[in-house]
């Protein structure tokens, strides 16, 4: 036997992997139990003008399509995963829930994930959403711009700021990497509540001509 797999076997017994949400002991390649996974909130959306993101950003900006993959609720299973991909950089996460994904993406002309300002990008080592928006790329074998769109402004927190000042706030909060061309691009945000962030992205683009954008996110409360 090979001292990896020893060391693997001793990890797993003492250290094995457990289900994010109820904690019992799961499959190594897993991150939800199967009782779990059957409570996934999923949305069973299209990426269309016919659901609630789309009728949310509709009124906020122009967009072309919406879809979510997940509802968001305070403590539902989607929460926790985003915790989760957020906070225990677990690509793997990211990975599996793109591979859910049974949506033609082949006509786009490429994915972009909202980015996180390079500070905070420094501090965590990981965009949450990146292996998701490329596994989709590549599922989809379409481009993925992991720099397609720049953050300028570094909002410390926005937490705790209404609604209206988040918007005001950011204003300008990106840039538009000049290296890309006009087409129709699908953005990827991780979860969208106020919609602040995505709205603020688009509308960078809506500024530009011939570009166009579609959003999908893993959850949307
Ligand atoms: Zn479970």
């Amino acid at each position: 036997m090979e001292i990896k797999i020893i060391v693997n076997s001793f990890v797993d017994l003492f250290f094995p992997m457990r289900c994010i949400d109820c904690q019992e002991v799961i499959q190594k390649s897993q991150f939800l139990c199967t009782d779990c996974s059957s409570k996934l909130p999923f949305t069973y959306w299209k990426l269309n003008k016919d659901n609630e993101l789309y009728h949310k950003l509709k009124n906020l900006t122009q967009v072309q399509n919406a879809y979510s993959l997940f509802h968001f609720k305070h403590k539902n299973n989607a929460q926790k995963i985003l915790h989760e991909m957020k906070y225990k950089n677990r690509p793997d996460i990211g990975i599996d829930l793109a591979n859910l994904i049974d949506i033609d993406l082949s006509n786009y002309d490429g994915i972009i994930p909202i980015p996180l300002h390079e500070k905070r990008l420094k501090k965590r080592g990981y965009n949450q959403v990146a292996y998701f928006a490329e596994t989709l790329a590549k599922k989809n074998k379409i481009p993925y711009y992991s720099d397609g769109l720049i953050r300028t402004k570094y909002n410390s927190s926005q937490v705790r700021e209404n609604k209206k000042n988040r918007i005001r706030n950011l204003n300008n909060a990106f840039e538009i990497n000049p290296k890309l061309l006009a087409g129709h691009y699908i953005l990827i945000d991780d979860v969208v509540t106020t919609g602040a962030t995505l709205v603020s992205a688009i509308e960078k683009f809506n500024s530009l001509d011939n570009f166009k954008i579609s959003v999908m996110s893993i959850a949307c409360a």
